[in-house]
């Protein structure tokens, strides 16, 4: 884009300008609607969530068998959800305001096999595609007992086979975690931000680790190079992929099902807020569509990016979606949040979400880091850096009368207010970098 263009843009939407110059901002979206009407939009709906919980129901008792770490949730990936009391006050301090209503954690930093966000939506490509090749050459149906995949008779069909995928790290742990252990041969494509970490324990498992000097949008290029010129390869399309969204979107009546257990209500007298860290969109915006699902209009979420990569609220506040990248309005990408430093969004998620999300906002690398740190010391719970975007995300409810009035979120109903703070990885990360981490925070 030319300095012509960026002054016309700027011009036509101002808050660009605040991006540019990596102001941390918070755009409530005016266009939101219901989800009737939203709904229509997305292209997907209850059928396919329905399709993707029974096929993660059906491989249960072969992830139980194959990761023993699963065997407490009988094979289901699911994570906690934890009250944050403590956190909630010292933001409350800290940002001298008010937040109505209790403050909750989705540790899905904590979840089993990959320890982010990506063990449902990356897991769960893999799974289908397996299920796929096994039905298509008559070794399975769907009635049988999956855990007959653990076996060597399966592991040397799949050897057949290979999957390849780009990521910034948790993406490319998932898969390559999933696809080795069923037999595949997988290679995953890292980007320049990839932790060293995430590389060693990939390569631990059997994974080919193809490391690039660029950021993620290169690293997925190539990797969808490669798979083109071999037919028995699966490319995983972070981009675009449904089956992705889809994996994440049972994350909805998962957490519906968490509450009625916790004896949690949301109704419109008793709304839910759910913050999330987007990165190329996928997770949050699968995760935010299942909530929609189980919870309608009561449920209101919001993403949250680094100021260096706020991809997803350039795309959606000017339109132009997958056709912007930030690095074309001067962004550098560059951020410790390494699972959200992603320059381009998605554009099937920013289209399809668009109209159901409340709002967008961005934060700095200090910030979560800060928050990284009092985390840790007021709640004794570690995060990756990313994990910590959603946590800013009360303050700004709090503090915008414009906003809730809009939406008709009256004092009394924000009383009664859950916000729900989507934590969406950190849970592996090895002690001496956590401890860096820490130490960065200044807490
Ligand atoms: C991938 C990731 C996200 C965001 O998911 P996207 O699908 O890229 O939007 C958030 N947090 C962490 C830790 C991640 O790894």
């Amino acid at each position: 884009m030319n300095a012509l263009n960026i002054e016309k843009l700027v011009s036509e939407f101002p808050l660009v300008k605040q991006l540019i110059a990596l102001e941390e901002v918070c755009w409530f979206n005016p266009n939101i609607t219901t989800l009737a009407e939203g709904l229509p939009h997305v292209g997907l709906d209850q059928t396919n969530i329905k399709d993707a919980s029974e096929r993660l129901a059906r491989f249960a008792p072969y992830l139980m068998k194959a990761f023993p770490e699963t065997a407490p949730s009988k094979g289901i990936i699911e994570s906690e959800v934890v009250a944050i009391p403590a956190m909630k006050k010292v933001l409350e301090q800290q940002y001298d305001t008010q937040i109505t209503g209790q403050l909750l954690l989705k540790k899905d930093s904590h979840l089993p096999i990959s320890g982010s966000i990506k063990a449902r939506g990356g897991i769960y490509e893999v799974l289908t595609h397996a299920e796929k090749l096994a039905l298509e050459a008559g070794l399975l149906s769907e009635s049988d007992d999956y855990s007959k995949l653990f076996t060597d008779e399966f592991r040397d069909f799949f050897k057949q086979y290979s999957i390849a995928v780009g990521s910034t790290g948790n993406l490319g742990m998932s898969i390559g975690i999933m696809s080795a252990k069923l037999g595949f041969s997988v290679s995953v494509h890292m980007s320049a931000d990839a932790r060293e970490w995430k590389k060693s324990k990939l390569r631990a498992h059997g994974v080919t680790v193809v490391e690039y000097e660029e950021d993620y949008g290169v690293a997925v290029e190539q990797g969808r190079k490669e798979a083109e010129n071999d037919p028995s390869c699966f490319f995983i399309d972070d981009e675009n992929s449904q089956t992705l969204f889809l994996g994440y979107s049972v994350a909805g009546e998962r957490v519906k099902k968490q509450f009625d257990d916790m004896g949690i209500t949301v109704d419109e007298q008793h709304p839910l807020f759910v913050y999330l860290p987007c990165g190329v969109g996928g997770g949050p915006g699968g995760v935010a569509f299942g909530l929609k699902m189980a919870f309608g209009d009561n449920v209101h979420c919001i993403f949250a990016e680094p100021t260096h990569s706020p991809c997803m609220l350039l795309g959606v506040h000017t339109g132009l979606h997958d056709a912007i990248a930030v690095q074309d309005i001067g962004i550098d990408n560059i951020t410790a949040a390494d699972g959200l430093a992603v320059g381009r969004a998605s554009g099937f998620v920013g289209r399809a979400m668009e109209r159901l999300l409340d709002g967008y906002y961005t934060v700095t690398d200090e910030r979560m880091y800060h928050h990284l740190g009092e985390l840790s010391k007021h709640e004794d719970i570690q995060l990756e850096p990313s994990a910590l975007a959603g946590l800013l995300g009360p303050v700004w409810v709090s503090g915008n009368k414009e906003y809730r009035e809009r939406v008709q979120l009256d004092d009394h109903k924000m009383k009664n207010a859950t916000h729900l703070v989507w934590a969406t990885g950190g849970g592996m990360v090895p002690e001496e970098e956590m401890a860096s981490y820490i130490a960065k925070s200044g807490c």
